[in-house]
């Protein structure tokens, strides 16, 4: 489920609605504040190098982090991609 993939791998904090998401060249996902620490060296999902190339912010996740939280309790068990 999407869901589960909804929180950060590093600090397990979940990707709410003011989250700004950022991840690695492969999509995976991390929180801003893990994205912002500087001993953060690499990916910890592939270990891509952050050193030589900084996570991106992924405003396309940011968007469906944004509709899966509104719909949690509701009944919409997927996020709606389009
Ligand atoms: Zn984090
Ligand atoms: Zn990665």
């Amino acid at each position: 489920m999407v869901r589960e993939h909804l929180e950060c791998p590093i600090c397990s904090e979940e990707f709410g609605m003011q989250t700004r998401i950022f991840g690695c060249s492969q999509d995976h996902w991390i929180c801003e504040a893990c994205a912002a620490d500087e001993r953060l060296a690499e990916c910890p999902i592939c270990r891509e190098s952050f050193r030589s190339r900084p996570p991106m912010r992924k405003f396309t996740v940011e968007k469906i982090a944004g509709i899966v939280m509104r719909n949690r309790d509701g009944k919409f068990e997927s996020a709606e991609m389009a």
